[in-house]
Order: structure tokens, then C-alpha cells, then sequence
């Protein structure tokens, strides 16, 4: 493994663990600069990176750096310097090419807090996401069959199409392989992939420029909009309004619009009523977490990819041992490939196992308390801590609260009259009935199956 290729197995670990925007922000055009003995120096663009990251993320780095050289370096410094040219072009390790074309989509502050903008052309999708790169499995057939009726006929039956499901689940790769697709039938379709946020800062900076109507006028023209984590749209009224009336615009001339979230519309906080009736107009389609048969799929399909090849154990192994999500078992494999690659040796199943620790599944990672408990089930639901633990029966209250003693006894295995105190003094046979309850429904409804994956999901994130 030469420089170049050890610094993109770091930043492979280091992408997992942040988000996009930062991931971004701060590691864009780094690199190793120079290795001298036990010690490195990373090449950033700029002082403000090099402060940033000498303060956030230097630890992170190291301890990465240690882990793919078997501890031989010891020492970390930075330096402001020009990328040279001829690693200009090399990608990051996937899906960090994601991240780096999604840097082109955001503005963010420089550190004379200008709002630098950095403007990419009109499509800013990345090829890598289609849908032959797209493996199907029981828990997103239903989005990715939507998907691709919708390349079929856009603006059709399938308008909006709302995709919904907890991080690293396929939403963003779905998204963009519908552009992907509807821009290979015809390159000359107009189609506009945004994150919220994105969206967000664009109608922000048309108010305060008074460039609304270009930026109308770029959002209400195109023949497909791809809105990425709407529910970041939450509590921003005036953003609500300008995405109400685009999409208005956009449906009423049979323009297709698909959105993903992280959560079905009914419960993003603080979504207008007409936004929620206008994304359940179409078709809702959740994805969830991947089960065993579709993991190993992924893993040789990202295998084949990257023209590296692991035995069928192996695979076993990493998909037995990394159940989350997608993102985090690409993580996984890029970790072995980087590992064994800068050994120059073959994996083996004793090699790979010590690597694996840092993935175990969540639950056995974490010990969760009553306090985080209640907090994320309220936060789900929207409604405040207080009135979980209050005495009103309200159908809104008595619903999370039934969800939160559930959870106590399945997830921390607390005891029905302590579940019962922690809830604000309730007799035990509560617990216990609101226990059995939540277990049957679970076996029955699907929606609230999903909710719960969400809620676990969540509660293990914190
Ligand atoms: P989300 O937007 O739901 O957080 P992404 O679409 O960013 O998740 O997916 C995370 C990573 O996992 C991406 O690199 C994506 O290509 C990959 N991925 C997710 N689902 C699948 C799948 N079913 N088949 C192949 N790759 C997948
Ligand atoms: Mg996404």
C-alpha cells in the first residue's frame, strides 16, 4: 500500500464515523504530504482546515493511522500545502467519491465566516449509484420496485414517491439511480438531486441576495426532483412553504418528485398538515435493515467491485458480525481490504476476526438508560418527556408511553414494578399489560415494527 492508498483507507474510517457535510468539508483535498519515520504530515488546503483538524480530528486520525500500520506511526503534523496533480484525481475510498461530490452541493463558512459557494453543474448525481449496483433483498423491494416504475413512466401513478428508513439503507443510492437512469434514457431530462438542506440554503440565500425568483425559477423547471432527508425541513416554516408551493408547481405538471427521509411524514415534527397529505398522496415505501442472504450479497457484490476477493466464510463472518446497515458493512470491508492490502497478506478468518471488534451490534455495545429511553421515544413521537410521565391517557401520550415500558423490559430488561416507577409512579400490572400489548401488535403491524426499528436505531446512535 503506497501513501496515497493509506491515507484513503483513513479516510474510509474516518467517513463512517462523521457526517457527510463535515467529512466534506474537512477532508477534501487532504493528504499525506510526507512520512518520515514514525511520523506523518498531512497536506490540507488551507490554515483554517489545518486548525480544525489539528483540534477535532487529530485523535481520530491517529488512532486510525496506528490501527492500519500496526502502531508504526507515532506522530501526526499538518501542513498547508497544494494537492499535487497527480493524486488530484484519485477517488476516496467509496463511498466517500459520494461525499466529495456532494461537497460541490453545499456552502459552507470559511474562516472569515464568508458563506463560500461552491456551484456544481446543473446534475449533481454520482454514477456509482444505479441500480445495477443496487442489490434487492425482502426489506427494500417495495422502494426499489417503485424506483423503477418510476423510470418507466415519471410523473406517472407513482407521484411523489416517498422512501423512508433509518441511515445507510440504500435511500440516497435509490434516489439517484432513478436520475441515473432517467438520464441515460434521455440526457436531456432536467433533473435536480438537493438535499434538504441544500434546498434550505438556496431559498435562504435567494431571500437575502433577492434572487427569489432564480431560485424559483430553478426548482420549478426541472422534469424530476430528487429531495434527499426532508426531515431536516422540520421547524423551518418559511422553507416549508417556498418546498408547498414548488411542489404544487412541479405535481401539477405531471413532474415526477421523489423524496426520502428517515422517518414516514406523519412523524417529522412539526411537518404542515398539507405537506404530510401531499407526500402521503403518493406512494410510500419504506427500506429497513438488510437481513443475512441480502448482506452477503452486498459484500460480494462490493467485493467484485473493487476486484478483491474474500472466501465465502469471510463473508459469513462479516455479515454475521455487522448487522446495522450498509454503509457500516462497506466500512467493514473497506477496513479488511486496507488491513490486509498494507500487510501484503491474505485474509484469513483469524485475521479478519480482530479487525471486526469495533462493529459489534449495537445492543451489545451500549447500555441504554431510562432517561435515554423516554427522551428518543418522546423526541419519535413528538411529544415532550413530562406528559410521558404525566397522568393524561391520551391516545398520543398513551401510545409512546406504551412503547417506552416495552422497551424497558425488551431492550433493558428492567422489571415490571421498576418500569412502572420510572414512568412516573404506575402500578406494575401497567407495565405489564402495556408489555404484552405492544409484543402482539408487533407481530401484526408492520408500520409500528418499522418504528420500532427506528426507535432502536436512534436510541443505540445517541
Ligand atoms: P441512506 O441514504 O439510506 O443513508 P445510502 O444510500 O447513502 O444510505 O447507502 C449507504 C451506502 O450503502 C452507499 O454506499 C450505498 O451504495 C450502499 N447501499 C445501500 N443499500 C444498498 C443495496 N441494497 N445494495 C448495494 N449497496 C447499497
Ligand atoms: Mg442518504
Amino acid at each position: 500500500m503506497n501513501t496515497n492508498e493509506l491515507w484513503q483507507s483513513v479516510l474510509g474510517e474516518l467517513e463512517i464515523t462523521l457526517s457527510k457535510a463535515n467529512f466534506t468539508t474537512w477532508f477534501k483535498n487532504t493528504f499525506i504530504s510526507e512520512v518520515d519515520d514514525k511520523k506523518i504530515t498531512i497536506g490540507v488546503p488551507n490554515m483554517f482546515t489545518k486548525a480544525w483538524l489539528e483540534k477535532k480530528y487529530s485523535k481520530d486520525i491517529i488512532m486510525s493511522l496506528q490501527n492500519l500500520t500496526n502502531g508504526n506511526i507515532k506522530q501526526l503534523t499538518y501542513k498547508v500545502e497544494l494537492k499535487p496533480v497527480n493524486v488530484q484525481n484519485i477517488q476516496i475510498v467509496e463511498p466517500g467519491a459520494a461525499a466529495e461530490k456532494e461537497l460541490e452541493n453545499v456552502s459552507f463558512l470559511t474562516n472569515n465566516n464568508e458563506p463560500l459557494e461552491i456551484r456544481s453543474g446543473e446534475f449533481s448525481l454520482n454514477a456509482k449509484y444505479n441500480f445495477e449496483t443496487f442489490i434487492v433483498g425482502k426489506q427494500n423491494e417495495l422502494a426499489h420496485a417503485a424506483a423503477q416504475a418510476v423510470t418507466n413512466q415519471p410523473g406517472g401513478m407513482y407521484n411523489p414517491l416517498y422512501i423512508y428508513g433509518g441511515v445507510g439503507l440504500g435511500k440516497t443510492h435509490l434516489l439517484q439511480a432513478v436520475g441515473n437512469e432517467l438520464l441515460r434514457k434521455n440526457p436531456k431530462t432536467k433533473i435536480l438531486y438537493v438535499t434538504c438542506e441544500r434546498f434550505t440554503t438556496d431559498f435562504i440565500n435567494g431571500l437575502r441576495s433577492g434572487r427569489v425568483a432564480q431560485f424559483k425559477n430553478r426548482y420549478r423547471t426541472v422534469d424530476v426532483l430528487l429531495v434527499d432527508d426532508i426531515q431536516f425541513i422540520t421547524g423551518k416554516e418559511g422553507t416549508q412553504e417556498e418546498f408547498f408551493h414548488t411542489f404544487n408547481q412541479l405535481y401539477q405538471n405531471n413532474k415526477q418528485i421523489i423524496i426520502s427521509s428517515d422517518r414516514p411524514p406523519k412523524a417529522i415534527p412539526a411537518l404542515e398538515n398539507r405537506l404530510v397529505s401531499r407526500f402521503e398522496c403518493g406512494m410510500l415505501a419504506d427500506v429497513g435493515s438488510p437481513d443475512f442472504e441480502t448482506r452477503v450479497a452486498i459484500l460480494e457484490l462490493k467485493c467484485r467491485a473493487k476486484n478483491y476477493q474474500l472466501e465465502r466464510n469471510i463473508l459469513h463472518h462479516v455479515a454475521t458480525v455487522v448487522q446495522t446497515n450498509v454503509r457500516e458493512l462497506e466500512g467493514a470491508l473497506n477496513k479488511i481490504i486496507a488491513f490486509h492490502q498494507f500487510k501484503n497478506m491474505r485474509p484469513t478468518i483469524e485475521s479478519v476476526k480482530p479487525i471486526l471488534t469495533n462493529f459489534q451490534p449495537a445492543s451489545i455495545k451500549k447500555t441504554i438508560t431510562p432517561k435515554q429511553l423516554i427522551i428518543t421515544v418522546a423526541a419519535y413521537f413528538d411529544v415532550q418527556c413530562e406528559d410521558l410521565l404525566g397522568k393524561s391517557r391520551q391516545k398520543r401520550l398513551a401510545f409512546p408511553r406504551q412503547i417506552v415500558m416495552y422497551l424497558m423490559r425488551e431492550e433493558m430488561k428492567a422489571s415490571y414494578p421498576s418500569i412502572g416507577t420510572e414512568l412516573g409512579g404506575r402500578d406494575h400490572t401497567t407495565a405489564m399489560h402495556a408489555y404484552d400489548k405492544i409484543s402482539r401488535c408487533l407481530t401484526e403491524d408492520e408500520k409500528l415494527q418499522h418504528d420500532m426499528e427506528l426507535i432502536k436505531q436512534r436510541l443505540y446512535a445517541l
